[in-house]
């Protein structure tokens, strides 16, 4: 067994398909002077089938996955049409009197290489795309077949060096039971595809494997731990396939509480809304009932393009969640890029301790021209459905009144150019940072309500990196200290009125259903894969119980009494409620 990066929920079990690399001859011989404008014909000709091509798959996906994915193929097309690119393998054929292939070979390796020596995510991943184009362009000149699947036509495992998207869709994805790449990131175009549908990945198994995988190789595939098992023996394939079916079954099962609502034994309710970070999670979060969306994390809308997005572009977004989600709440959380969130295409300074530094709304209060561009764009969004908006990693009364000002000079104007936004948007702020937490009696005062974000407050509580793999164990969301501020935070939102929710990871974990009961918690904010298993640990928890719970939990002085307390409350529970029978 080896382990890579996971890169795409699942599990996987088949037979391995190994993608040769597109490594092709090419002709060793010059061309003569009087050949030169059949060659530039033939290199017009490949350029003509392979933009045919494209288009082709760019309508495919259009219509399957959705445009944001298919972008891709955009992208491909404008490399077709970029003159740098094409200047460079016509200067090769008309100077050094070569081959169009040959010319489209050397533009390829050129630009590749250029891309590939920068320290710098977004060029390598357009270096895949012009290598991905240019191997199309090739492949036309050359006459080569399409990649050959499989003879027997059986579903298989793809193992591929590099991933390109073209790649992907060629493969036909139903064909992809699962895929292993020797490198790459969880961030590529690839990667977000895999995602998308829904194919177990792990990536960058390059260095760990003992032996090359061949194919017809049996593998499974761990999507969720990034584990490849090469040839497992017949007990692993029997656990992985029981595993596998588990999932399934559960998954079937807990289809149907999808519009159960969520209440406890007694009476209590939590609603249960979805963290999204595109669009297109948002069908996922309907479909599972979701009561809306608890936070938007809009920096994805920024990461995964080459310039800031307009106000437009990013109105589009909103607007259409809005739409989507049919007057249930949307809460849009500003930019929160920093830390481990960096822009392609705008570099934010070196900085010794990023998660304490130039991020999220400090980076907007600091580039109020961008933050503006956004402000207007959900501004103009909030008539289109139930919009709220959300400040993160507030520290301070001063930063939510600056930006709510910015907030409503951005308001004053779309109504001087007569455009339509909500005049009273419902605004409210992340609890992260501790300072946050000791003043949340007079932050309560500014916004109508506060979401904890669970995943960088336990980091800053505890002074544990949350990125540190050296001290994960000691990321401890069940913590004394942090159940204190938990505590804090609610007693002074209940004195002044304010709604808490919960949006960090901590909300998914179903010990600590007890927690956000005893405490009287408004709202978890989960990703659309928990929702269902959070419902259904809800529908046997008695809220009245919880509430004792918390007394008990506040006397303990270890994590370890807590985490354990939780999960002996956790099986009393399911027993108590018939889920399960003592003894077994
Ligand atoms: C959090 O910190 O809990 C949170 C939800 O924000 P993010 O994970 O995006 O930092
Ligand atoms: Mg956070």
């Amino acid at each position: 067994m080896i382990q890579g990066l996971p890169a795409s929920d699942g599990i996987a079990i088949g037979k391995a398909f190994v993608l040769p690399n597109w490594e092709w001859e090419m002709p060793e011989q010059l061309i003569g002077v009087g050949d030169l404008a059949l060659e530039f014909e033939r290199l017009y000709e490949g350029v003509k089938r392979s933009k045919h091509e494209i288009h082709k798959l760019k309508t495919e996906m259009d219509e399957t996955v959705g445009a944001e994915e298919s972008g891709i193929f955009a992208a491909h097309l404008a490399i077709l049409d970029d003159p740098v690119f094409m200047n460079e393998i016509k200067g090769i054929i008309q100077r050094q009197y070569k081959a169009a292939e040959v010319a489209v070979k050397e533009a390829i390796d050129h630009f590749v290489t250029m891309f590939d020596l920068l320290d710098d995510e977004y060029m390598k991943e357009r270096a895949l795309d012009i290598k991905d184009v240019g191997n199309r362009l090739l492949k036309h000149l050359l006459g080569v077949p399409e990649i050959s699947l499989p003879l027997d036509a059986q579903p298989f495992i793809l193992v591929v060096r590099e991933l390109t998207p073209s790649q992907l869709i060629h493969l036909k994805p139903e064909m992809v039971l699962g895929i292993v790449t020797m490198v790459g990131s969880p961030t590529s175009h690839s990667a977000i595809m895999s995602r998308a549908f829904g194919i177990p990945l792990v990536m960058g198994v390059e260095g760990k494997l003992p032996a090359p995988i061949e194919t017809g190789d049996l593998l499974i595939v761990d999507g969720r731990s990034g584990y490849v098992h090469i040839n497992p023996s017949a007990e692993t394939v029997i656990r992985y396939s029981e595993l596998r079916q588990r999932e399934t079954e559960t998954r079937e099962r807990l289809q149907q509480l999808a519009l159960v609502p969520s209440v406890t034994p007694d009476g209590m309710t939590i609603e249960l809304a979805a963290n999204i970070s595109s669009i297109k999670e948002l069908d996922a979060a309907i479909g599972n009932g979701a009561h809306g969306v608890g936070l938007f994390r809009t920096e994805f809308l920024y990461m995964d393009r080459s310039r800031f997005p307009s106000e437009e572009e990013q109105f589009e977004v909103y607007r259409q969640a809005a739409e989507k989600l049919q007057g249930k709440p949307l809460t849009i959380r500003t930019l929160d890029i920093g830390g481990d969130k960096q822009l392609d295409y705008f570099d934010l300074p070196e900085e010794d301790n990023p998660f304490l530094g130039y991020r999220a709304i400090r980076f907007s209060l600091n580039r109020k021209d961008l933050f503006k561009v956004q402000l207007r764009a959900i501004l103009r969004a909030s008539v289109f459905g139930n919009v709220q908006l959300m400040y993160p990693l507030i520290a301070s009364v001063e930063e939510v009144r600056e930006a709510n000002a910015l907030l409503e000079e951005a308001r004053l104007e779309l109504v001087a150019e007569g455009v339509a936004c909500q005049e009273k948007i419902r605004t409210g702020i992340m609890i992260e940072v501790p300072a946050a937490v000791a003043i949340a009696e007079l932050l309560a005062e500014e916004v109508s309500f506060f979401s904890i974000g669970t995943n960088d407050l336990i980091q800053f509580t505890l002074a544990v990196d949350r990125m540190n793999e050296h001290i994960g164990h000691m990321y401890e969301p069940f913590h004394p200290a942090v159940l204190r501020m938990l505590k804090t935070v609610v007693a002074a939102a209940k004195r002044h009125g304010v709604q808490v929710n919960i949006c960090g990871e901590m909300a998914g974990d179903v010990r600590s259903m007890p927690i956000w009961l005893g405490l009287g918690i408004h709202e978890l904010s989960i990703s659309a894969q928990s929702i269902l298993s959070v419902k259904e640990t809800m529908l046997r928890t008695n809220a009245q119980e919880s509430r004792f719970l918390m007394d008990e939990l506040f006397a303990y002085r270890t994590a370890k009494e807590i985490r354990e307390r939780l999960e002996r409350f956790h099986a009393e529970e399911a027993i108590a409620q018939g889920h399960i029978r003592p003894g077994i």
